[in-house]
């Protein structure tokens, strides 16, 4: 059949659904996230991450990584305004359950090994809404096939953010997924078949949700291919998620922001400065 088209990712698409507080909102009503970090070989990446959300509005941001990089993210400065929590699977499966988390994002510097393999099944079975991002998008896509599975029947709001190398792992080239095919039509197929809004990044960014919307973002600069832009990303449509926007709005929103951030800063950008990026965009929007 014909392919419904897309629309064209700005404002006017998700405009109306933007986090709007009560004037006598408290930081629990603004949302909690968390972010499922992993140990010492990178601390930078969730912290990204966390200020990220807290910047789009986000009322809380805790980093629950491994107990060996707890001094690490708690010894920070400017980021006393997150919290930081030691666990290994079992005390991350816990702390997931027993916490009230409006949003997690799981996969920037988590870690390829086994401990982190077993973060991400509790994610996967987990119905907070959740980020699928980097090192969680591997063992989701290769390390355990099983987890294909527990995506695709998972019962609460996932986003997937794969780069092009990312979704190649997580899709293969079987089935409609080959390079050939268009970036459109991969994510829509992506988002039909794993039930996940799917944000397939790239100069070119395309957004598909599993009911056949699907936006291709305009904004954006080469000033974004820098290490832990993605991770920014990733805190955006968390923090958003956080604040109960919905999914599909919500990862527009983001990559609608996060390419105008790019724009705003151009050369010489990195990604520590994105998140500081969003008060003045946000600004202009409400
Ligand atoms: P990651 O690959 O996870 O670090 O994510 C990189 C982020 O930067 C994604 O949001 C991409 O869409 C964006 N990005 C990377 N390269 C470019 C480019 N050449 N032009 C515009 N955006 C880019
Ligand atoms: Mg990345």
């Amino acid at each position: 059949g014909i392919a419904p088209s897309a629309f064209r990712n700005g404002p006017a698409l998700w405009r109306s659904q933007l986090p709007d507080h009560a004037t006598d909102v408290h930081k629990y009503g603004r949302g909690v996230m968390a972010i499922a970090a992993g140990g010492l070989s990178g601390v930078g990446a969730p912290r990204l991450g966390a200020r990220a959300a807290l910047r789009i509005g986000a009322g809380l941001a805790t980093i629950i990584c491994r107990p060996e990089a707890l001094a690490a993210h708690a010894g920070r400065g400017p980021d006393a305004l997150m919290q930081s929590a030691a666990a290994d699977a079992a005390a991350f499966e816990a702390a997931s359950r027993s916490r009230k988390l409006d949003a997690v994002l799981i996969g920037p510097a988590l870690g390829l090994d086994a401990e982190a393999c077993a973060w991400v099944e509790v994610a996967l079975r987990q119905s907070w809404p959740c980020v699928f991002d980097a090192d969680a998008l591997t063992h989701i896509g290769a390390r355990q096939p099983g987890f294909a599975d527990l995506l695709s029947r998972r019962s609460g709001v996932a986003v997937l953010t794969p780069h092009e190398g990312e979704f190649k792992r997580l899709f293969g080239e079987a089935g409609g997924f080959a390079a050939a095919r268009g970036k459109l039509q991969r994510a829509r197929q992506a988002a039909t078949q794993t039930g996940a809004v799917v944000v397939l990044k790239g100069p070119d960014t395309v957004i598909a949700a599993p009911d056949g919307r699907a936006a291709i973002n305009e904004t954006g600069s080469p000033a974004l291919a820098t290490a832990g832009s993605g991770d920014v990303l990733g805190g955006v449509v968390a923090g958003l998620l956080a604040q109960k926007m919905p999914a599909f709005e919500a990862a527009c929103a983001a990559v609608w922001l996060h390419g105008r951030a790019g724009e705003e800063l151009g050369r010489g950008l990195i990604a520590d400065d994105l998140p500081e990026a969003l008060p003045q965009l946000l600004a202009q929007l409400y």
